[in-house]
């Protein structure tokens, strides 16, 4: 049992100025795996106000010195990286191999990541008379979702200490543990009192005392689109900025050519890794109408051969994160059947043998893209092929969403990739897998207004400042 009932405050633990817990349940085991606290605003006005003498002193700190606290927390999370991965597999059930693996890994590319780009990044530049600075923005709140925990919460808090900001960060109120893990790395590695502070606790309270707060200069929020829309909301009495990361309802090409068989596949088994709970995923797979009898096939097959079990086990897939969200898939996968989508493997209820713990079937379907199935983000193991007639179809389905986040090509001819991505109004594509930390990342559309990753995450905490009439010295 975990007991994480301190919140991270002025580089020190304190307790809540109200006491009030919750339990955490593990999905796999629907048991209670520990306790922890959730705040109040109160909580919040202290955090804030720890940020904000602290950017009196970290706003000013050189690149030096923040290079150096980049590389003493590289070390500690590096020490620690098995432990963070444990507490993802209990919060979310991630399976081991993935929680330890790619859940991890993507942490600490954010920290490679940061260190990188501080090495060389120009905080100041001449232009004719001009300079330009580019300043930290300030105290930051930062607001996570619970399904890549490191990720999202990594990809946020180092270009913003590399950046010279201080923040408050809020954790998802389901996998709390991970980022009370990452809360003792930067402490013991040395981050200043004040720059990095932590409360624990509901969205709605402390997400949005956050929102509103005076004294805080920018949101940056990764969750749902209804939620974003509500931070917006929130924040606009103070005019702060607010960076979203929003939902998905990525669509992936898969070109007519002789590799269509295992590109379907490879699909099909990317949908369900993580239990279909990522925001990037492909959960349109759009493919040559005129093949899919070999497409049936394929996809079959492959989501057949993703084992679901218990995360401790060596399985593909484990639970959803929670009954809520095994409940809302369960009502998607009926409305699927429901609008006459032809259901060829999964459905309904729990994979065999499996009765206690959130899973779900690796489930697919083929129907049109008017669909609800087609058009919401049901972030479960749930994909939806849809035909096309032609490149131009394909096209025109892919983009015809309200949302804009990710894209896939898979085929031969890279022109022919080159050529679709560049029509898809989505902010990132991917050409037969690949991958690469650097890569700016953010929706288009209702998929939000950010961009994060590398050097475009740095921007997102910093303002920008003209001095004119200052030419550059002789
Ligand atoms: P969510 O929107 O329910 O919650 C996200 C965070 O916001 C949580 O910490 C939550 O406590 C907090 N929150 C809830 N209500 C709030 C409020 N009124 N004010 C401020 N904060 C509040 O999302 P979730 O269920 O945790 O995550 C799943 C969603 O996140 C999916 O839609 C997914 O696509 C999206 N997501 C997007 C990206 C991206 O980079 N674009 C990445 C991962 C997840």
């Amino acid at each position: 049992m975990r007991n994480y009932t301190q919140f991270y405050i002025d580089g020190r633990w304190v307790d809540p100025v109200t006491p009030n817990t919750a339990d955490v349940i593990n999905p796999a085991t629907e048991e209670v795996s520990g306790t922890i606290s959730l705040g109040s605003p109160a909580d919040v006005d202290a955090a804030v106000a720890a940020a904000r003498r602290a950017f009196a002193t970290y706003g000013e700190s050189s690149v030096k010195e923040r290079l150096d606290l980049l590389e003493a927390i590289q070390a500690e999370y590096l020490r620690r990286e098995t432990e963070l991965g444990e507490a993802i597999m209990e919060e979310m059930g991630a399976p081991r191999g993935l929680a330890c693996g790619f859940h991890t890994l993507l942490g600490k590319g954010h920290l490679g990541t940061a260190i990188e780009v501080l090495r060389d990044f120009k905080f100041e530049e001449q232009r004719g008379v001009t300079v330009i600075r580019k300043e930290p923005i300030g105290v930051c709140g930062l607001i996570t979702p619970w399904n890549w925990p490191m990720n999202q919460t990594c990809v946020k808090i180092f270009p913003a200490l590399a950046a010279g900001c201080t923040m408050i960060l809020k954790p998802p109120q389901l996998a709390p543990y991970s980022a009370q893990i990452l809360a003792e790395i930067l402490h013991d590695a040395g981050v200043p009192a004040g720059v990095f502070n932590m409360v624990q606790g509901q969205g709605s309270v402390i997400g949005a005392a956050l929102s509103k707060h005076e004294d805080v200069d920018m949101i940056s929020f990764t969750g749902s689109e209804q939620v974003g829309v509500q931070i917006q909301k929130d924040a606009a009495d103070t005019v702060k900025r607010v960076g979203l990361e929003l939902g998905g309802k990525s669509a992936w090409i898969v070109l007519d050519d002789a590799s269509l068989a295992a590109n379907v596949a490879s699909a099909t088994a990317g949908m369900m890794g993580n239990s279909g709970q990522t925001c990037s995923a492909g959960s349109r797979l759009l493919v040559p109408a005129a093949r899919l009898d070999e497409v049936r096939k394929a996809a079959a097959e492959a989501a057949g051969g993703v084992t679901v079990g218990n995360p401790q086990g060596e399985v593909a897939m484990g639970p959803v994160v929670s009954k809520s969200q095994y409940n809302i898939i369960q009502q998607y996968i009926e409305q699927g059947l429901a609008e006459g989508a032809e259901l060829i493997t999964g459905g309904l209820g729990r994979p065999d043998g499996l009765d206690k713990g959130w899973y779900v079937k690796p489930t697919v379907f083929v129907g049109t893209n008017d669909m609800v199935i087609s058009r919401e983000e049901i972030f479960g193991p749930v994909l939806v092929i849809i035909p096309y007639t032609d490149v131009d179809d394909a096209v025109r389905i892919a983009n015809d969403s309200n949302f804009g986040l990710g894209g896939y090509v898979s085929g031969e001819d890279l022109e022919a990739c080159r050529a679709i991505s560049r029509r898809l109004r989505t902010g990132a594509i991917w050409v037969n897998g690949g991958f690469d930390f650097h890569a700016p990342f953010g929706g288009y559309k209702r998929s939000g207004n950010g961009r994060e990753w590398g050097e475009h995450g740095f921007h997102e905490y910093l303002e920008v400042k003209s001095i004119i009439g200052l030419p550059a010295p002789a």
